[in-house]
């Protein structure tokens, strides 16, 4: 696959803008909502945040947008700062939240009320949907709207004590009902919420809308760039007007780019808890998830990630990047450094009749074909192996390169084997193979001149151990899970994990460290996993094959 060179729009404005003195610094912040863990998305806007202050020496904040108390918690609060770690990026000072604005925005909602800005309207939701007009159709202005500003100073001070119930009064800004931006068409500044927030507890009953919070936080930080999704482009106008008319500290400037979509992927928190909550799959951190944390159980490093983010670029109109060129960069980061080992995912036994019963002899493998720095591993040879099912057949065709009876197949750093016979169970069933070594081929083709057609991977039954294993594939099997109307949860794929509780694997392999990355050859990429693997029972995730087996 191609890599594209960096592709940021955003770069080259800041640049010209630094040029043309319109920016004196840069000043970014990644501003989530902790309602959720970050997925492959944010990872994305992360990157460009910090990318860009890095790149122009500024800063970069971590901000949480934490208007919005039911939907949040310190859960999330907490992933989200190890997440940003874990990918790279240090935040400039203290972690923010937008809570600690509060006082702050309600006085600007006074100062707006004063102007005659801002007015507390009764209107119901459902009468305010009425009044609020369709993009064809202007809305009607609130019979609340010429409320005189003494009247709105007390109906807005009465918000802020409690006075009213929740959904009986807003504040709303007094703007254009006619805009042909809806966004424009009164917005709500403040709800009533009487709801416990995790930051700031029952100080508050009202908590302000996204859009009044949003470029305030920014100009209270000194933010200089305001970079966000698509999405919002339509609210700049009202961030705007906020910004003049309020004594702000700072002016922000927002720019928008196109979100990352990933195709068999879905990039939304809300539906991404859905299959948390579903049970669909075991959390958050579920390996197949496009969490951040998820794919870091899975096995991805952070500089992959970056690399993949790099790549993917940012522009100004939304696209969706083939999930190939995820993997892509996955792969190509784990054959530089994976050690190599053996794992059998499917084990049958093979028993060599000419070797000695209780021989245990240490071969020795090299950990990286091409990284000798990497050093070697012992590799315990004996008696009772076991190869992989898939790896022997009684009777094949010149095709088949691996073993059959009468024929002959390298075991991986080891000796050549001939397959004399099986021996079956009640129902037919192969359990063992019966077969010998060659003599003298430790590193040498067989002196008789029969060479072997292929190399198999094998695992000694004296010194290897039982694993679990994890098999992952994608979680949806539709390209677009969630575009238009279908419902993502109706393109599941229901293979997407299969676990394999007897796999075998060399006794190198319980020197393994959680998160440590193996090769385990001729299968893939595998991890131990972060929370179950220990020495004594064996947890790996496979992170992914050696090759693309979806697009060929
Ligand atoms: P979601 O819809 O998944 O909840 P969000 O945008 O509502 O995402 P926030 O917590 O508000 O979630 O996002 C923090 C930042 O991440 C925002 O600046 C947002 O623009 C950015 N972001 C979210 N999703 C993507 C995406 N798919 N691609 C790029 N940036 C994203
Ligand atoms: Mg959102």
């Amino acid at each position: 696959m191609e890599i594209k060179p960096a592709n940021n729009f955003l770069r080259s404005i800041i640049a010209a803008e630094l040029e043309n003195g319109t920016a004196t610094e840069v000043v970014t912040r990644f501003p989530p909502e902790p309602n959720g863990y970050l997925h492959i998305g944010h990872a994305s806007s992360i990157c460009l945040n910090f990318g860009l202050a890095e790149h122009f020496g500024g800063r970069c904040h971590l901000r949480f947008d934490d208007t919005n108390p039911e939907k949040e918690s310190q859960e999330y609060i907490d992933a989200i700062q190890a997440e940003v770690k874990w990918l790279g990026f240090n935040w400039h000072g203290d972690v923010r939240f937008a809570s600690s604005y509060f006082q702050q925005f309600y006085d600007w909602a006074v100062v707006l009320v004063e102007q005659g800005n801002a007015y507390v309207c009764d209107l119901t939701a459902e009468q305010a949907r009425e009044y609020r007009g369709t993009l064809t159709e202007p809305g009607k202005n609130s019979p609340y709207r010429e409320r005189s500003v003494e009247e709105n100073i007390e109906l807005l001070a009465g918000m802020k004590s409690g006075d009213y119930d929740e959904g009986e009064k807003v504040l709303r800004a007094k703007l254009d009902m006619a805009s042909p931006n809806m966004n424009m068409r009164d917005p709500i500044l403040y709800r009533i919420r009487k709801q416990h927030h995790h930051q700031t507890g029952n100080d508050w009953v009202i908590y302000p809308t996204y859009d009044f919070a949003h470029g305030q936080e920014d100009a209270i930080e000194g933010v200089t760039h305001s970079i966000c999704t698509l999405e919002f482009e339509g609210h700049r106008p009202l961030y705007n007007w906020f910004i003049e008319q309020l004594p702000v500290p700072s002016t922000p400037r927002q720019f928008e780019f196109g979100q990352l979509n990933l195709s068999y992927t879905i990039v939304s928190k809300r539906k991404l808890k859905q299959l948390v909550d579903e049970g669909i799959v075991s959390g958050w951190d579920d390996p197949r998830m496009p969490t951040i944390s998820g794919m870091r159980r899975r096995g991805y490093s952070p500089a992959s990630l970056r690399h993949f983010c790099e790549m993917a670029g940012v522009s100004r109109t939304e696209g969706v990047v083939d999930v190939a060129m995820l993997e892509h960069a996955i792969r190509d980061d784990l054959n530089e450094d994976a050690p190599r080992a053996m794992c059998v995912l499917n084990p049958l036994k093979v028993v060599l009749t000419n070797y000695p019963q209780d021989q245990l002899q240490a071969l020795t493998a090299p950990r990286h074909p091409n990284r000798e720095e990497l050093g070697t591993r012992t590799v315990p040879f004996s008696r009772e192996l076991y190869i992989d099912a898939d790896d022997f057949r009684e009777e094949a065709n010149k095709k088949f390169k691996r073993l059959v009876i009468g024929k002959r197949v390298r075991l991986r750093n080891a000796y050549v084997i001939e397959a004399d016979e099986t021996i079956k169970d009640a129902n037919g069933e192969i359990i063992e193979v019966r077969a010998r070594i060659i003599e003298n081929t430790l590193g040498n083709n067989p002196e008789d001149g029969i060479k072997p057609k292929g190399v198999i991977q094998w695992v000694s039954g004296a010194a290897g151990k039982r694993a679990k294993v994890k098999l992952f594939d994608r979680l949806f099997n539709d390209a677009a899970p969630d575009r238009g109307d279908k419902n993502f949860l109706e393109h599941i794929n229901p293979d997407s994990l299969c676990v394999v509780e007897e796999a075998w694997i060399e006794p190198s392999l319980l020197e393994a460290v959680p998160e440590q990355i193996f090769q385990f050859e001729r299968e893939g990429y595998f991890v131990a996993d972060r929370y179950e693997h220990s020495s004594e029972t064996p947890v790996f995730n496979k992170t992914i094959g050696l090759r693309d087996t979806w697009n060929n």
